[in-house]
Parts: structure tokens; C-alpha cells; sequence
């Protein structure tokens, strides 16, 4: 079964002052076109005329970017006039809709409360690098919260405030099923190694990522010499956004590789909930009993990684939900410090970065392969609870959500 979805993913912009007086203008002429058609057609209906619909309109709009008076208006790009007036023919023809008893004849826009346009096409979305890009704007800066799905459609720049956002509607067709695999696996996320699957494997941070890391540091150190605002520093200053950009891409490519493999081989998987981990403590921990290469591995290498683990995230979680399978998330206290064998917790039972050796039974494994089998440990536990919370539910609540808890923090 096959099914089209269409979503919007809205996002702050952050525009330059450029950008947004360039915005300010855009959605001025697009107002001004309204305004302009919608009186037209009101002197008509008034005069029982026929009204003009989008292709006459299209050809008067041409005319008017052609005169002395109206020129102006090709500053703007034509796209997002000739859709303000598609909308205005579709507000018309809804307003007249008779099936539709809430709907009305449009109404003139008024300044500063409906500062809108669309581009119906000619739009990306760098998503590796927050921006997207806008003809005649060029490519502006954007709060990236989550993941864009699907192909884009088209997108709506509109003010609230002081601000500027972008509304990006996108398609795509979701296949209901059932995930090929029925395996469940437990992730855990390192420094060492980016990720490691409770099966044993494990995937190690892309080593361009070490490579760049030390350009950057490099070139920084180069920026800090140099006399703020000369030539010399905005030349620097532009080499250095170069690599950021380029560290984005290989961190979007190596996360999206990394999350299709796992998330085709899996139909349900386990990771830890990010929103209670708090990822730069434990790298404290690390520091202050520096292994060899500790040190040099937290600091950017570090950062870049955990800038990814938010994205790698929610790159499994879409695509587990078009492959019909699921992501877990669990409780991530003391994965990698709770023995395996025997539960005892302790921060001692991890010796270095990557030895997990408990101080009560001996038990001895590699420390992020025992913080992924917690992981998937807790991933059983809760669906388990889920079960017997919704048996106890029946009569005998205070047993069920008392042994969740137990259960949830042991
Ligand atoms: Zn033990």
C-alpha cells in the first residue's frame, strides 16, 4: 500500500539585515499585487463583469512590470507574484464555493499583518549547512530543528514579529509495511567509536573528520594573528566557514550512511534518551583519568560527534517509520557503568575509555559494547513494563507503576 503524504516543516530564519530589507520589499510587491487584483476583480463584480482569472491576470502583470509606474515590480521575482495571484484566484473561487459556508470574497492585506510570499519552485535546502536558498535572495541562515522529509514543494517566507521563517512544504510517498528484519539492537554512542551495536560491531568516526578538525585548529590559530576586520581576516575568516561547511557535509553523508545501515538491518532499536544524557559530563569524567589520546579526542573531534548523535537520532527514527520498524528510547544513567553479570554499579567498573571491568565479580568487556547491551538490556525491560503496566492497569496500579520505576533506574 502505497500513500502520498504532504508535511510543512516550519524554521526561524536568521536573515542579515540585507536580507530581511530585501524581504520587507518582496512582501511589499506581493501585497501591492493582491491589493491591485482583488480591486480590480471587486470593480468588476460590482459592474457585473466577468472576473479576470490567474491568466489574465498573468498577462497584466507583465504589463504593469513594464510600465514607468509600476516597474518596481521587477525587482521582486516573478514566481512569488504569479503565485499571490494563483492564491487570489483560488481565495475567489472559494469565497464562491457555495459547499463551503465559512469561506468569504478575499480582502485587501494590510502591512505588518500579513507579510507573506511563496516561491513555488526554484528553492533548496542545504540542510547540512542550516540554509536555504531563495532566488533573488540568495541563501539565508536557518534554525534547524529537525529533519526535512521528502522532496521539496515549495516555500512560504512570512514575518510574526521581528522575525522571519520559512514554511517548506514537502511530498512523499510512505509505503505502509512491516519492517523486512524482526531483530531488536542497542546502540551506544562514544568518542572513540561514533556508534556500538549490542551485537558486537561497531562504527568508528569518520577519519576525515580528524583531518579537518586539526585544519580548523589550524587555521583559527592563523585567524587569531591576524588584524580583526582587514583584508587578510575576512580572507581567513571565509577559509575557515569553508571547512565548517565542509565538516557539515561529511557529518550529514557519514550520518545518513551509518543510520540507512543500521536502520535496514533492524526493526527495532534501542538508544539512549538524549534529553537525559548529558553527554559533555561524561566527558569530564574521561579527562580527569586521561588514557593515551583521551584528551585530544574530546576537545573538537568531540564536538563534532556530538553535534551528530541529535541527527543521527532522528535520521533512524524517519526512517524506521518508513521501513515499518521503531526507535526505543531508554533511560541513559549508568549504561556504561552497571556490570553485566552481576548489576553492580559503580564508576570504577569502567577503568578507561573503552575497559569495563567490574570491581565485585571481574567481569571484563569492551566498555561501550557493555553500555550498548544496557541499552538493549532496558530497551526488553520496557516493553516488558508496557506489558505489565497495561495488566496491572486493570487492578492493581500501585505493584505496576512502583516496578516500572524500580526497573526504569536500576
Ligand atoms: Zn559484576
Amino acid at each position: 500500500m502505497k500513500q502520498t503524504i504532504r508535511k510543512a516543516f516550519k524554521f526561524r530564519l536568521n536573515t542579515t539585515s540585507e536580507q530581511s530589507q530585501k524581504m520587507i520589499e518582496f512582501a511589499g510587491m506581493n501585497r501591492f499585487v493582491w491589493n491591485k487584483a482583488l480591486s480590480i476583480n471587486l470593480f468588476r463584480l460590482e459592474n457585473k463583469q466577468s472576473m479576470l482569472w490567474y491568466n489574465e491576470l498573468a498577462f497584466w502583470l507583465k504589463l504593469w512590470k513594464s510600465s514607468e509606474e509600476y516597474g518596481f515590480l521587477k525587482q521582486c521575482h516573478s514566481q512569488p507574484l504569479q503565485q499571490t495571484l494563483k492564491n487570489l484566484e483560488k481565495a475567489f473561487k472559494d469565497g464562491f464555493d457555495k459547499k463551503q459556508p465559512l469561506k468569504r470574497i478575499p480582502t485587501f492585506k494590510k502591512k505588518g499583518t500579513s507579510d507573506s510570499f511563496r516561491y513555488p519552485q526554484g528553492v533548496k535546502v542545504d540542510q547540512a549547512c542550516n540554509k536555504v536558498f531563495l532566488p533573488k535572495i540568495g541563501w539565508v541562515k536557518y534554525r534547524n530543528s529537525r529533519q526535512v522529509v521528502g522532496d521539496v514543494k515549495n516555500m512560504t517566507i512570512s514575518r510574526k514579529g521581528k522575525h522571519w521563517y520559512v514554511s517548506i512544504q514537502t511530498e512523499y510517498e510512505a509505503y505502509m509495511k512491516r519492517h523486512v528484519s524482526t531483530s531488536m539492537i542497542g546502540l551506544d554512542v562514544g568518542i572513540t567509536r561514533f556508534v556500538t551495536l549490542s551485537d558486537g560491531s561497531y562504527v568508528e568516526p569518520l577519519n576525515s573528520f580528524r583531518k579537518l578538525s586539526k585544519k580548523l585548529a589550524f587555521e583559527q590559530r592563523k585567524l587569531s594573528k591576524k588584524v580583526r576586520f582587514s583584508a587578510n581576516w575576512k580572507k581567513q575568516k571565509q577559509r575557515i566557514s569553508k571547512i565548517h561547511e565542509t565538516i557539515a557535509y561529511a557529518r550529514h553523508d557519514f550520518l545518513h550512511k551509518t543510520s540507512t545501515q543500521i536502520s535496514n538491518s533492524h526493526a527495532m532499536i534501542v538508544v539512549e534518551d538524549l534529553k537525559v544524557k548529558n553527554m559533555s559530563k561524561s566527558a569530564k569524567g574521561n579527562a580527569e583519568k586521561p588514557g593515551k589520546n583521551v584528551k585530544a579526542k574530546s576537545g573538537l573531534n568531540k564536538s563534532i560527534l556530538d553535534q551528530g548523535w541529535g541527527m543521527f537520532v532522528s535520521f533512524l527514527e524517519y526512517k524506521q517509520a518508513w521501513s515499518g520498524g521503531d526507535v526505543l528510547k531508554v533511560n541513559p544513567q549508568y549504561t556504561s557503568q552497571t556490570c553485566l553479570s552481576c548489576s553492580h554499579v559503580s564508576k570504577n567498573n569502567r577503568k578507561t575509555q573503552s575497559k569495563f571491568e567490574c570491581t565485585e565479580c571481574g567481569f571484563k568487556a569492551n566498555a561501550d559494547l557493555v553500555g550498548a547491551l544496557n541499552v538493549l538490556e532496558r530497551g526488553h525491560r520496557l516493553l516488558a513494563c508496557g506489558v505489565e503496566t497495561l495488566v496491572s492497569s486493570v487492578k492493581q496500579e500501585p505493584v505496576g507503576s512502583s516496578n516500572t520505576n524500580l526497573l526504569l533506574t536500576a
